[in-house]
């Protein structure tokens, strides 16, 4: 199967080709029709399978050949996904695959200054990238028009009907037109969230990759029984032992990635965080330097675990075990994208045995195990205290310190008394 033979337009397939994608990914094969039809389309296909472009080509054809409508001065085709950085990345492919098209895309997403994003949109825009807070937002103060919008995506779908997002999506929905075509794609989707899915559209047609939520097959992931406190020091030897390596690192809290951030600068290794606590411009330029490889090491929370795709990624770890189950194949799913291989290994502590249960319920099956011999174990932890500057060292140097300035003290003491 061929990209010229779903019948797309020149000027797309054009910019497919200097993409250099030779051939359909399984899942663009399976949806890139039915959406051509005008299906609603609820996909689920494993992490890194190329579902951005699964979606992005079909709309693109789709606005190329119908053309706006005459009276629609709105925004013909919304996608919504979780994260600033997620809507960005898909804004860019909009771009990249529509570059040859005189089809307008537009991002937009909170925390940053509304006021350029509404001239923006005074123009019309063809497709808007957004997440849901900030689009709410600007449909209520009517900077946004969207009674007459043609398509409406759901990125990371199980996750934008889920919780916080559901509610936003359902305001939403209340001003786009019945008529529409809505697509919803996910790595992962639970029964509960698919029939909130199903509320929302007609007669979709369900197309499924893997019949299981299961881990994309490039990634070859694995979990070490380390104990809590000697955590950073395996991660230290893995950085140390790969300096060439993109290694991301998951925790479960944004203190924690502050915490292991400055445990890596004590051993003089440099790194980059991601939070929900960072300003919209330094999560960009962590992303950023993460992504041209400046940085090799990006510590991230749950909010990078969906979607980001980052060519090279050649190592995740988890540092902590996710709380939900479902994000660590989302986790684990930030390598091994496309065509490329990837590893991921967990660090599993006595009190996390419990969320690994869980995780394994979930998969449906085990996580190989690597087994540390104790030696090896110690020899870790000794790896770590060589260094000079390890935190250790300067724990039990300040010691030495407290102890010798202790001593010196005493005779002084005495001369005193006498
Ligand atoms: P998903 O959303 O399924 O996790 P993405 O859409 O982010 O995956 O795509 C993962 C990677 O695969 C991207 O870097 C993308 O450029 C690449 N890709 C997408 N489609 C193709 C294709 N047909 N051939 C080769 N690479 C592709
Ligand atoms: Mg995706």
């Amino acid at each position: 199967m061929k990209f010229i033979e779903f019948g797309l337009d020149y000027k797309i397939l054009k910019s497919i080709e200097e993409q250099g994608f030779k051939k359909p990914t399984d899942i663009q094969f399976k949806s890139i029709p039915p959406i051509l039809k005008g299906e609603d389309v609820l996909a689920i296909a494993q992490t890194g399978t190329g579902k951005t472009a699964a979606f992005v080509v079909p709309i693109l054809d789709i606005l190329q050949k119908r053309k706006r409508g005459e009276h629609n001065t709105g925004t013909r085709c919304i996608v919504m996904a979780p994260t600033h950085e997620l809507a960005e990345q898909i804004a860019q492919v909009f771009r990249e695959l529509g570059k040859h098209t005189n089809l307008k895309f537009v991002s937009i997403f909170g925390g940053v200054d509304q006021a350029p994003q509404i001239a923006k949109l005074q123009a019309g825009v063809d497709v808007l990238i957004a997440t849901p807070g900030r689009l709410f937002d600007l449909v209520s103060q009517e900077h946004l028009r969207i009674y007459k919008t043609e398509i409406l995506v759901l990125d990371e779908a199980d996750h934008m009907l889920d919780l916080g997002f559901n509610k936003d999506i359902h305001d939403l929905i209340k001003f786009l037109p019945k008529n529409r075509q809505t697509l919803f794609f996910s790595a992962t989707i639970s029964p509960t969230i698919k029939k909130l899915a199903y509320a929302l559209v007609n007669k979709p047609i369900r197309i499924q990759i893997s019949p299981k939520n299961t881990v994309a097959k490039n990634v070859v992931h694995s979990v070490a029984y380390i104990k809590m406190d000697d955590k950073r020091f395996f991660l230290e030897r893995t950085v140390l032992e790969n300096p060439d390596s993109k290694i991301l690192v998951f925790v479960r809290t944004k203190v924690r990635a502050e915490r292991v951030f400055k445990a890596l600068e004590r051993v003089d290794i440099k790194s980059v965080t991601i939070h929900g606590d960072k300003t919209q411009e330094e999560r960009f330029n962590a992303m950023t330097s993460f992504r041209t490889g400046e940085s090799k090491i990006l510590i991230a929370t749950d909010i990078s675990a969906r979607g980001i795709d980052i060519p090279n990624v050649d190592f995740v770890i988890n540092y902590d075990l996710p709380d939900k189950d479902e994000n660590y194949v989302h986790r684990v799913g930030r390598t091994g994208r496309g065509n490329q291989k990837g590893y991921a290994v967990s660090y599993c502590s006595e009190e996390e045995k419990e969320l690994l249960a869980d995780i394994e319920a979930y998969l449906g099956d085990a996580i190989e195990v690597i087994t540390i011999a104790h030696d090896e174990y110690v020899d870790t932890l000794a790896f770590s205290q060589q260094s000079s500057t390890d935190w250790k060292t300067l724990m039990r140097d300040a010691e030495r310190e407290e102890t010798d300035f202790k001593k010196k003290k005493k005779p002084a003491k005495k001369k005193k008394k006498k």
